[in-house]
């Protein structure tokens, strides 16, 4: 593969190239489509015919979340072997390669804290607030080149969680004002298996958010299994949303409305770790989506206490390790 040449795909030139600052290169490919790497894991596919879809699949936000990275250089390979034909205009995003190459979360900063403008406000001697910026120049760039064909732009954000889940796979829509679940959004979600959706309730720094808010797009942060290092992820698994993926990029036909409704959540109380003496009670090993019921005490703070209210509610992300004053969970209710 000539463009990650001498090595094997773009995660292996991506680790390598993390330090480096490469020229951005370009190629056309047999059936007349280009591609350009853009940037260290970054390449935009343009095909030869006019698309009606800008679609952005990004990946290692978080380095050590191996299977959706895989997932994407798999597809990138079958891009530029000819294996997958591409209609929709795409940039696959491997977000930072510093982490992929430690193998770690992230490296300086989480960032997946760090979009819509939020790494201004942060040290920009930093390797991930520097790639969160050119990201999002990417990202704006590629959508502001769009053809007047193109009618729809979409981004899936692809991670997967430290934690087990009582519901293995599930999505995260970001919050724009107004706006509601379409339900050929939900068909597409029900091709890669996620039958669960958490609604943010209001606006956040991550990857998908910017796209949403800032861009326009139908965006998602996927959670679509557990962590492990490259090479031990059973890929069988993740086969939903390779197919989703796949059949994106070709422009195959696909349905405009689910077979059935995907269970929507929605954030009822983000926790907060409000001090060094902020007391969390619930235990390390809980899964995501664990239900809690009415009454129950999940968070201290002298004596601020968070209850569950009214009706049971299901914690996600719980993570007491974070900094003081970052998030440390959230609290959801089932939207009915
Ligand atoms: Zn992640």
């Amino acid at each position: 593969m000539l463009l990650f040449s001498p090595h094997k795909n773009i995660i292996g030139h991506s680790i390598v190239h993390a330090d480096r600052s490469i020229q951005a290169s370009h190629s056309t490919l047999m059936d007349g489509a280009e591609v350009a790497l853009l940037d260290c894991g970054v390449m935009r596919f343009e095909p030869n015919t006019a698309s009606k879809l800008s679609l952005v699949i990004s990946c290692g936000v978080h380095g050590n979340e191996t299977a959706p990275i895989e997932i994407v250089s798999q597809l990138v390979s079958d891009v530029l072997s000819g294996e997958l034909s591409g209609a929709a205009r795409v940039l696959f995003i491997l977000a930072n390669p510093w982490a992929i190459a430690a193998n770690k979360r992230f490296v300086d900063l989480n960032m997946n804290r760090l979009f819509c403008g939020q790494w201004q406000h942060e040290d920009l001697r930093l390797k991930e607030v520097k790639r969160a910026a050119k990201l999002e120049a990417y990202v704006a760039n590629f959508f502001a080149e769009e053809p007047v064909t193109v009618e729809q732009r979409l981004h899936y954000d692809c991670h997967t969680a430290i934690r087990a889940s009582a519901r293995e796979r599930f999505a995260v829509y970001p919050f724009v004002s107004g706006r509601v679940l379409p339900e050929q959004q939900q068909a597409f979600l029900e091709i890669a298996e996620i039958h669960t959706v958490l609604m943010q309730q209001q606006s956040a720094n991550t990857f998908s958010s910017f796209t949403a808010v800032k861009q326009d797009a139908e965006s998602f942060t996927l959670e679509l299994g557990r962590v492990m290092p490259f090479g031990a992820n059973n890929l069988e698994r993740f086969s939903g949303i390779d197919v989703l993926l796949r059949s994106l990029i070709s422009g195959a036909d696909l349905p405009r409305s689910p077979t059935y409704d995907i269970e929507q959540f929605v954030v009822h109380h983000t926790l907060e770790k409000s001090s060094a003496s902020w007391e969390f009670f619930v235990p390390d090993n809980v899964p995501n989506f664990s239900e809690y019921p009415p009454g129950s005490l999940i968070s201290r703070d002298g004596s601020a206490e968070y209850l569950v209210g009214s009706e049971p509610e299901y914690i996600v992300f719980p993570n007491p390790k974070v900094r003081v004053g970052d998030r440390a969970g959230l609290m959801l209710r089932k939207l009915r």
